[in-house]
């Protein structure tokens, strides 16, 4: 387990420049025991001012370098535009832009050349926690990325969002959680067990102020990716310090 948690905002396709002023603004009172990452949409970054309080991230990049594709971002791109981080894999981008796990081992390794730090978003459906399929997917999802690049993972953040649990209101309970960490960081260990015990696996799914400390509280809960929450900055900081 990693000695710092990180607590990651995810804005999706929301937020604005107010946001991003009420934020930051919120954020220069926040405690140096945790680290914070903002992922907004890619526009917004350049609106954030330099922070040692937070650092800020991208939702997506291209599996490209650079050329011909209209409409794309490239890593390098948004690390000029102020990005460090980089969310992959979320489930959002699997389902409705058909990303499979090839292309986003792809994109995490365009990301680690350039220099940003990979977060790699995993998760089961309903039906396929249902079918008692979770371990084999999230097993899979790895394996897709760290088989072939084992020398990823030390770089990488990996985030477990259940995909019944994102934007429903409905969080994994804390020992649901804690039992798919651990089997996230057994998994690892198949490719970098040094690595495996150091990385950090953030809980991401309708996490909010109430239900944040007793995730938090859990042996392999490194943090957590937050989404509808974090567009509140009250409970955003709520959440942050209580993840000390
Ligand atoms: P949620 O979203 O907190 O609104 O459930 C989490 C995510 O999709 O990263």
């Amino acid at each position: 387990m990693s000695a710092k948690k990180l607590i990651a905002a995810n804005w999706k396709m929301n937020g604005s420049r107010a946001l991003v002023e009420a934020v930051s603004q919120q954020l220069t009172s926040i405690n140096a025991t945790v680290d914070v990452l903002i992922c907004p949409p890619a526009t917004l970054l350049a609106h954030f001012p330099v922070s040692e309080h937070f650092s800020l991230g991208a939702q997506n990049i291209s599996e490209h370098q650079q050329g011909a594709y209209t409409g794309e971002l490239s890593a390098g791109l948004l690390l000029e535009a102020g990005a460090s981080f980089v969310l992959l894999g979320h489930s959002e981008r699997r389902q409705y832009y058909a990303e499979t796990d090839a292309l986003v081992c792809a994109k995490l390794q365009q990301a680690v050349a350039a220099g940003l730090t990979p977060v790699l978003c995993i998760g089961e459906t309903l039906a396929e926690r249902q079918q008692e399929n979770t371990q084999q997917v999230i097993a899979k999802q790895l394996a897709a990325v760290y088989a072939s690049h084992p020398e990823l993972l030390v770089k990488s953040v990996i985030a477990y969002e259940p995909v019944w649990a994102i934007g429903t209101g409905e969080s994994a309970t804390p020992e649901q959680a804690q039992a798919t960490h651990a089997f996230i960081r057994a998994q690892l260990a198949l490719y970098d067990s040094a690595a495996a015990a150091k990385v950090r696996i953030l809980y991401g799914g309708s996490v909010n102020a109430a239900n944040c400390q007793a995730l938090f509280a859990q042996a392999d809960i490194d943090g957590a990716l937050v989404g509808g929450a974090s567009l509140k900055p009250d409970e955003f900081m709520q959440i942050c310090q209580s993840a000390k």
